[in-house]
Parts: C-alpha cells; sequence; structure tokens
C-alpha cells in the first residue's frame, strides 16, 4: 500500500475559485484532496485496512496458478528455484508491511 500526493489545479467551493489542491492517492486511488488556499479537505470514503486486505487477498490469489504453470512447465527447474523463491518472500512481504505502516501513519497524522 502506498500513498502519494500530487498537486493540482482544481475548483474549491469555498475559495469560489480555481486553487492549487494536494491529492493524495492511496494506491492508485484518490484518498483526500485539499485547498492549499483555505485548507478544505475533502475525504473520499476509502477504507485503508480494506485496500490492504484487498491487496493482500489479490496477491495470495494470484500465486498458485504462477506456481502450478510453472510446475507442468518444467519440474526441475521449479524445484531449483523453490529455495530462493521461499527466501525472496519473506522479505518483499515485509517490505509491503513497513510501506503500510508508513502510510497508515501518514493517514493519522493527517486526521
Ligand atoms: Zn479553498
Amino acid at each position: 500500500m502506498k500513498i502519494s500526493e500530487l498537486d493540482v489545479s482544481l475548483y474549491c467551493s469555498r475559495c469560489h475559485d480555481e486553487t492549487l489542491h494536494r491529492v493524495q492517492y492511496l494506491n492508485d486511488k484518490i484518498h483526500s484532496t485539499e485547498c492549499t488556499n483555505c485548507h478544505r479537505k475533502i475525504e473520499m470514503n476509502l477504507n485503508p485496512t480494506r485496500e490492504l486486505y484487498k491487496e493482500v487477498y489479490k496477491r495470495i490469489t494470484s500465486k498458485p496458478t504462477r506456481l502450478t504453470k510453472e510446475y507442468k512447465a518444467d519440474l526441475s527447474k521449479f524445484i531449483e528455484q523453490l529455495p530462493k523463491r521461499v527466501l525472496s518472500k519473506p522479505y518483499r512481504l515485509m517490505r509491503n508491511v513497513d510501506e503500510t505502516r508508513k502510510a497508515f501513519k501518514k493517514l493519522k497524522n493527517h486526521e
């Protein structure tokens, strides 16, 4: 899960003008927009926990198919690569957890 910010010019209904807005993305979805002039903030109805679950679910469910395909393609090669795969998987998962923790922290600070 990643948070990214983008500054865009949008119409603010409080300033009644086009102002610079800070748009915050959670993964690829808009999480909130904030007018940098009057600080009017609009939060989207995004549930960070739900987004995370969806991401993890997608990751888990997409894996077995890939493994099965490789298993059928070349059994010996698959076994040869297995220890490396087992080792690299927790690392990738850890990095994701770290990113997610940062994202959550950032979201909390903005509230
Ligand atoms: Zn404004």
